[in-house]
């Protein structure tokens, strides 16, 4: 790891002023980002400490939402008895993340900004990644590509964004508010990360030195009818080959009126399954409709060598945690 210098503003504003340097880094939990430095993947000339800022609190906003400040635990944030019986879909997801020790010190803002897991980014014995060295290549593209993205990816970059938090936030069309050089801004979830397409070092859409401050959730938390499903190697501490977070509204005649389905594992960023959600919508659930609908969200998908077998396990995901959702499980 290289020498780094190191502050720990009190505030908002002074944070953002240290962030502003081209060279710095912000730092909450540091469980990726620290591991990335060690590696030598990325470097700080100085990291700006965030955790004295006043920003880990889960507060009520009008219109019936929650705010969640970016140094909200994830431990924390699962547990928390209003997120648990309003938003369980983002519980559950939180709990499906990484393990016990790394959740209590993993933040809110640090897990928006995992970055992927494609081996070949994280181990700098591997001359060509475009995301970790921009015009380098892309070694998972004909190499081994098990864990990588079968939607919305491009000729430069396969990777996954690998976090379960933000599949969940996804589905919940949480909103990013930030704060930066120019003031404070608002980014609705969809537009918060990216696809890779000719920038692949790029992960999401914030501005240079823009510091999270919260995630706002909108009232509805579909609470009665949610699951979140992720399919991994082993039953813990392992990155999705799919995940699906299912949250859907459904009436007394148990008729569909709203459906929201996001996939992790799969893409770039958290993918919304929105041909999917569209068939569901003022039907009634059945095994025939979500077959179809689930197949929907793997049309256009573009499969590489090793990860063919995701064209059949995202929709089988898919069913399955939408008949959970819809109670026919
Ligand atoms: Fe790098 Fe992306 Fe290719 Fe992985 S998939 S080697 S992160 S460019």
């Amino acid at each position: 790891m290289d020498a780094f210098s190191y502050v720990r503003p009190a505030d908002v504003a002074e944070a953002v002023r240290a962030g502003g340097a081209s060279d710095a880094r912000y730092i909450g939990g540091g469980t990726n980002l620290l591991d990335l430095m060690k590696g030598n993947v990325e470097r700080a000339g100085t990291l700006v400490d965030l955790t004295k800022l006043p920003l880990a609190d889960v507060t009520p906003i009008d219109g019936g939402g929650v705010r969640i400040g970016a140094l909200v635990r994830n431990s924390d944030l699962a547990s928390h008895a209003e997120v648990r019986k309003r938003y369980p879909l983002l519980s559950a997801a939180l709990l499906n993340g990484a393990s016990q020790q790394l959740r209590n010190m993993a933040t809110v803002g640090g897990n928006l900004m995992q970055r992927t897991r494609c081996h070949y980014f994280t181990d700098i014995g591997f001359a060509a990644c475009n995301k970790r060295k921009p015009g380098s290549g892309c070694a998972a593209i004909g190499g081994f590509n098990r864990q990588h993205a079968i939607l919305g990816a491009s000729p430069s970059c396969i990777a996954t964004n690998p976090s379960d938090m933000n599949v969940a936030l996804a589905a919940l069309e949480a909103v990013v508010r930030v704060q930066g050089p120019n003031g404070e801004r608002r980014i609705a979830f969809e537009d918060f990360h990216r696809l890779p397409g000719d920038t692949p070092e790029r992960d999401t859409n914030l501005a240079p030195g823009e510091l999270i401050t919260s995630i706002d959730l909108p009232a509805n938390g579909f609470a009665a009818h949610w699951h979140y499903l992720k399919v991994r190697d082993r039953a813990s501490f392992a990155f999705a080959l799919v995940a699906v977070a299912a949250a859907l509204d459904i009436d007394d005649a148990g008729t569909v009126r709203d459906a929201r389905i996001a996939l992790g594992g799969v893409a770039h960023k958290p993918w919304r399954a929105r041909e999917t959600e569209k068939q569901l919508i003022g039907k009634r659930l059945d095994a025939d409709l979500l077959a179809t609908a689930a197949n929907a969200a793997v049309a256009d998908a573009k499969p590489h060598r090793d990860n063919a077998f995701k064209m059949k396990l995202a929709p089988a995901a898919i069913v399955r945690a939408t008949r959970i959702a819809g109670g026919l499980a």
